[in-house]
C-alpha cells in the first residue's frame, strides 16, 4: 500500500482517480505550515503540491518520499538541491496548464489594450458617452509581440496572437529558429532590440538567477510608449519597482501581472493603487477546465510512476 498526501486541496476530478484505486491510500493537508508539514509528512511515500514550500529542513524529515507531484509545472517552491541528493523524483503536470495561461495572457492583452475598467467605470457612473471617445484604446491586428520563452506556454501563445495577425518575434536562446518558424514567429537573438520594437511584451521563463530582473527599469525605457508588459511566469523576473515607475512616468501604455515577488501581494506594494497595471491572484490556471486537467495529471502521475508506465515529458532532470 502506498502512502499519498495531497498538501492542499486539488479538484475533485483528480482524487476520484484514487478514490477508485483502493491500493493507494490518501490523505489532504491543508495546514501548510512548515511545523504542520514536518509533523504530518514523514509517513508518506508521495504528495501532490501546489504553491506551498519544500524546503530542507520540511524534507530532511521525509524519509520515505519517493515522488513530489507538482499540480503545476513551475517548481520554485522545492528544494531541488535536496531532493537530487536524496534522489525524489519531481514530476510536473506538462501538459494541463499552457492553454490556460495563455488564454490568460491574452485576456490581459486586450482588457488592457481596451481600457475595459475605464469603459465599464464610465456607463455605470452615468457618463455613457460623454468621456469614452477620449479614453485611448488600442488594437492588436498588426502589432508586433514579443514572446520571450518558447516552451510549452509560450508555444500555445503564439496560435492565440497569430489569429490577430500579429508579428511575432522570439527570444529563447535555446530554441532553434526553424522550430520557431514553424509555429510562424521570428526568432531574434538580442533581447533589447526585441525589445525597442514590440508593442507587446509576455513573458514566459522560469525564475533563475539569469532571469531575475530580467525586465528593469532600463529596459523598460527603451520600450514604446504604446508598449504593454504581460508577466504571467513568475514574479521578480520583471523588477516591480521599476515597473510601478515606469508606469507612473507614463514611459509605457500598461501592463498585467499575474505573478508577484512576493505572494499574496504586500498590501503596500505600490502596485496594488496603480491603475495602469492590471492584476491578477497568480489566478492563469484557475478555470475550470484546467484545474480538472491538473488534478488528475498530478495524481495520475503518481500511480503511473509507482506502475512504471509515466510518461517522461512529465519527469523534470534536475
Ligand atoms: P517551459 O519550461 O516549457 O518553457 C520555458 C522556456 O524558457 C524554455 O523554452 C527555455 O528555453 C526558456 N528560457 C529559459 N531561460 C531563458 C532565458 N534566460 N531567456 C529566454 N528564454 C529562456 O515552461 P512553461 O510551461 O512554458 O512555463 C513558463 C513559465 O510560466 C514558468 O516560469 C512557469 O513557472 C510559469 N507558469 C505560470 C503559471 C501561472 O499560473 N501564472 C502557470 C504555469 C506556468
Amino acid at each position: 500500500m502506498k502512502k499519498i498526501v495531497i498538501i492542499e486541496n486539488i479538484h475533485k476530478d483528480g482524487l476520484k482517480i484514487l478514490d477508485n484505486r483502493p491500493e493507494y491510500e490518501y490523505e489532504l493537508i491543508n495546514d501548510v505550515s512548515e511545523e504542520n508539514l514536518i509533523k504530518r509528512l514523514p509517513s508518506f511515500d508521495a504528495c501532490t503540491l501546489r504553491v506551498s514550500k519544500l524546503n530542507e529542513n520540511i524534507l530532511k524529515h521525509c524519509s520515505k518520499l519517493k515522488i513530489i507531484s507538482r499540480h503545476g509545472v513551475g517548481y520554485d517552491n522545492i528544494d531541488l538541491k535536496y531532493i537530487k541528493k536524496k534522489d525524489i523524483t519531481l514530476l510536473i503536470t506538462a501538459k494541463a496548464n499552457a492553454v490556460a495561461v495563455a488564454e490568460h495572457v491574452i485576456y490581459m492583452m486586450l482588457s488592457i489594450s481596451k481600457s475595459v475598467n475605464k469603459y465599464d467605470e464610465e456607463v455605470r457612473v452615468g457618463n455613457f458617452k460623454k468621456n469614452a471617445s477620449n479614453i485611448e484604446t488600442l488594437e492588436l491586428f498588426q502589432k508586433e509581440m514579443l514572446i520571450v520563452g518558447f516552451g510549452r506556454i509560450g508555444k500555445s501563445l503564439i496560435k492565440r496572437c497569430l489569429g490577430f495577425d500579429m508579428k511575432i518575434n522570439v527570444y529563447d536562446p535555446f530554441v532553434n529558429k526553424e522550430e520557431i518558424k514553424d509555429f510562424g514567429g521570428n526568432k531574434i537573438d538580442n533581447l533589447e532590440t526585441g525589445l525597442e520594437s514590440c508593442d507587446y511584451l509576455s513573458l514566459h521563463v522560469p525564475l533563475t538567477e539569469k532571469t531575475k530582473n530580467l525586465i528593469n527599469y532600463e529596459k523598460i525605457k527603451s520600450m514604446k510608449k504604446k508598449a504593454i508588459i504581460i508577466n504571467t511566469s513568475r514574479g521578480g523576473i520583471i523588477n516591480e519597482i521599476d515597473l510601478d515607475k515606469a508606469l507612473k512616468n507614463n514611459i509605457i501604455f500598461g501592463a498585467g501581472l499575474d505573478v508577484f515577488e512576493k505572494e499574496p501581494i504586500d498590501k503596500n506594494n505600490p502596485l496594488i493603487d496603480n491603475k495602469k497595471v492590471l492584476l491578477s491572484p497568480h489566478s492563469a490556471t484557475f478555470t475550470n477546465e484546467c484545474k480538472s486537467r491538473m488534478a488528475i495529471e498530478t495524481t495520475k502521475n503518481i500511480i503511473d510512476f509507482f506502475e512504471n508506465k509515466l510518461d517522461k515529458s512529465m519527469i523534470v532532470k534536475i
